[in-house]
């Protein structure tokens, strides 16, 4: 059976003389398949205001996990999804096929929201490079879910700023630190090679929450926050 090279879409980024540089949008699958030995491949060019490859099988994975979940026919629950999305948004008719980029990264972005607000599992692969990397990182801290991998068990509030040696870790205003969600395996991982390591490896950092989010997830009470408000105001005054 012949296998077909896969095809990648790429930005000519400079020609000299018979040297072409082509920049290929979805790198991350281009350097897996080179791994694997697959070195055939094509590349077409891409268009840049038009959406990209790994945007568009970035929506249909989620619109399948939304369809699965909910017991639809993929095609079905595509049309009624793009439907609500156009009367939230306002956007005109669109396809997946050929929309303009802004269009599949704000759609994109009505998945991954309608999925955390009715809990559904969705695989988190490319969301990095899909979605809005602090809103994600927000997401999972209030619907208490991995930032990594999207597990909902066993999920632990990590401070992404080590907390100072011999301070009383009940004593701590957490509206100050650097915050995420991790399950206990990326929780461990974090500790094991290190904050910057792990930024590195995973691409986002944690966020600093609004107190109502902070006492939301029981990490202080209204009380802790307004006895630490009034310790700051002793501190100034003195
Ligand atoms: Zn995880």
């Amino acid at each position: 059976m012949e296998i077909k090279p896969r095809i990648y879409e790429s930005h000519l980024q400079a020609v000299r003389d018979n040297l072409i540089t082509l920049k290929i949008n979805d790198y991350e699958a281009f350097k897996n398949e080179l791994k694997r030995g697959n070195i055939a491949f094509d590349v077409i060019p891409h268009e840049p205001y038009q959406l990209s490859d790994v945007q568009r099988r970035k929506a249909y994975a989620m619109i399948h996990d939304i369809a699965d979940y909910e017991g639809y026919p993929d095609d079905i629950k595509k049309i009624t999804l793009k439907e609500q999305f156009k009367a939230i948004t306002g956007y005109s008719d669109f396809s997946l096929s050929n929309c303009k980029k802004d269009v599949a990264t704000a759609f994109i972005a009505f998945l991954v929201e309608y999925c955390f607000k009715f809990d559904i599992p969705f695989r988190f692969k490319d969301l990095t490079n899909t979605f809005d990397t602090e809103r994600q990182v927000y997401l999972c801290l209030v619907h208490k879910r991995c930032t990594v991998c999207g597990a909902e068990e066993n999920i632990e509030i990590n401070h992404e700023d080590t907390v100072g040696q011999g301070m009383n870790r009940n004593h701590i205003d957490h509206r100050g630190h650097r915050l995420e969600a991790l399950c206990h395996f990326h929780h461990f991982e974090f500790h094991q090679i290190g904050a910057e390591n792990f930024a590195k490896k995973y691409h986002f950092h944690g966020i600093r929450l609004k107190s109502e989010d902070i006492v939301s997830l029981k990490l202080m009470s209204w009380k802790q926050i307004h006895e630490f408000d009034e310790e700051y105001r002793r501190q100034k005054t003195c």
